[in-house]
């Protein structure tokens, strides 16, 4: 078998122990005959999964019954529509605070089509090279919700302290670094993430939110974009993604038995280091997006002195067995995107990588 270092943005490295846990027991799930794929989504068997995988996010970030956890479908994206369809009513304003041209800018934007956002900070004549500071901040007095996004996955920043909002609801698209470090959870009342970056495959979005909103939320709303309807029905209203609800529970006993947050948290401390610890000791080979202050310990961004160094480095770093390493599209430049699944030994191989091309084209 071939192994690479798998350095993409999402989807994403999992956790080896997961998958080889998946792939024992693909044919015959716990002795039953079949597959937890072809099993139905009312089984014994896949509800235990399902309620396992909820207490454990819950246990993971010390929530108790104050919150639920819903395993949801049609990505992070959904969910910026879905968060202003429920929670921002027309006599209210949200307020957002943007922090990358993508994924910030889409969640007003589509706010924006349901009721009346505003924006309260934004980074975007730095080209979003850091997350605003509080005195920043321009909040509104009494906002339906104040809107964040942890950390950047296209301009590679993130919040390393939550803004200060006061009484203000805090929501926070947290897709790329949910469960990547120790999280005060309930400083929010509502978090989302596409399981894709650090907690599964794609096609589970889990959404954490506080119990007593769920009576609050919009009635007209349609029945399947109510978070109501999806608590009361334990998430199991319509047909949920079975499979990815599963393996998203096998990610979340790994993340248990890795030693939870605390740990995960000091691991990605120590793995960021070693490739940012490579672009500074560059000189000025490699020049980091992100200002210091706001770098993100999930997605290292940098650039090369031109384009066609930053095509020969994805080329050659393929070559050697690290891949997804190109930026996105928007930006450009090298992503080398390092959740919790990323290896402390696969950030040092990259660096060397570093090391040596500068040697040989600096
Ligand atoms: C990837 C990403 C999204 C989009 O997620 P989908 O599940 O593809 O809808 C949204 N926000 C952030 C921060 C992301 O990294």
């Amino acid at each position: 078998m071939t192994h690479v270092y798998n350095f993409n943005a999402g989807p994403a490295v999992l956790p080896p122990p997961a998958l080889a846990q998946a792939q024992a027991e693909l044919l015959d799930y716990h002795g039953r005959g079949m597959s937890i794929l072809e099993m139905s989504h009312r089984s014994a068997d896949f509800e235990t999964i399902n309620t396992e995988a909820e207490a454990r996010v819950k246990r993971l970030l010390g929530l108790d019954d104050e919150y639920r956890v819903l395993f949801l479908q049609g990505g992070a994206s959904l969910q910026f529509a879905m968060v202003p369809m429920n929670f921002l009513p027309p006599d209210r304003v949200a307020d957002y605070i943007l922090t990358d041209g993508s994924w910030s800018e889409r969640a007003y934007e589509e706010a924006r089509l349901i009721g009346e956002a505003r924006i309260a900070g934004s980074t975007r004549e730095e080209n979003y090279r850091r997350v605003p500071e509080q005195h920043q901040l321009d909040l509104s007095p009494d906002p339906a919700y104040v809107h964040i996004t942890s950390n950047n996955t296209i301009y590679g920043t993130q919040w390393h302290s939550w803004p200060d909002v006061g009484e203000r609801m805090l929501v926070a698209d947290m897709s790329s670094d949910i469960l990547s470090r120790p999280l005060d959870a309930r400083r929010f009342g509502l978090i989302y993430a596409g399981a894709q970056k650090n907690m599964g495959p794609s096609g589970v979005t889990v959404v954490i939110l506080r119990t007593s909103l769920l009576s609050q939320g919009a009635k007209t709303v349609p029945t399947i974009l109510r978070y109501a309807t999806h608590a009361k029905n334990n998430s199991l209203y319509n047909t949920p993604p079975t499979f990815g609800v599963y393996l998203l529970n096998l990610v979340l006993e790994w993340i248990e038995a890795s030693g939870g947050l605390a740990e995960l948290g000091q691991r990605n401390q120590a793995k960021a280091q070693v490739v940012y610890d490579a672009i500074d000791r560059s000189g000025d080979f490699y020049r980091g997006h992100a200002e210091p202050t706001s770098r993100s310990l999930m997605n290292v961004t940098f650039r090369l002195p031109e384009e066609a160094l930053e095509k020969q480095f994805v080329k050659e770093a393929t070559a050697a067995g690290m891949v997804g390493l190109g930026g996105h599209r928007s930006v450009g430049g090298i992503r080398a995107s390092l959740y919790n699944a990323m290896s402390l030994e696969g950030c040092q191989a990259l660096a060397s990588f570093m090391d040596e091309f500068l040697r040989q084209n600096g």
